[in-house]
């Protein structure tokens, strides 16, 4: 987890088009994350144990619909940005 520089708040990446930012929740702040900050954030998402559930559960519905690999890839990306969303306002 990454901190804020300026008001040491809570950092959270964000895709914009094909970049990820880190953005402070509490004052804005937005930095380009690197490919070192992705991992960082990739492994605590894996540690969940209620992450995971949900995860299967999102996976489980888009395989009913017959979604191609690739959307499969983007319903976990979308699931992650969402639990690190949340983590920060915990955290806060
Ligand atoms: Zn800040």
């Amino acid at each position: 987890m990454k901190y804020c520089p300026k008001c040491g708040g809570v950092m959270v990446p964000v895709k914009k088009g094909d970049k990820y930012y880190l953005r402070c929740r509490r004052c804005g702040y937005e930095v380009e994350a690197t490919e070192e900050d992705l991992r960082e954030y990739r492994i605590v998402h894996k540690t969940s144990k209620s992450e995971k559930v949900v995860t299967t559960k999102v996976i489980s519905q888009v395989k009913k619909e017959g979604a191609s690999p690739e959307d499969l890839e983007t319903a976990k990306e979308e699931y992650y940005e969402l639990v690190l969303d949340q983590l920060g306002e915990y955290g806060d």
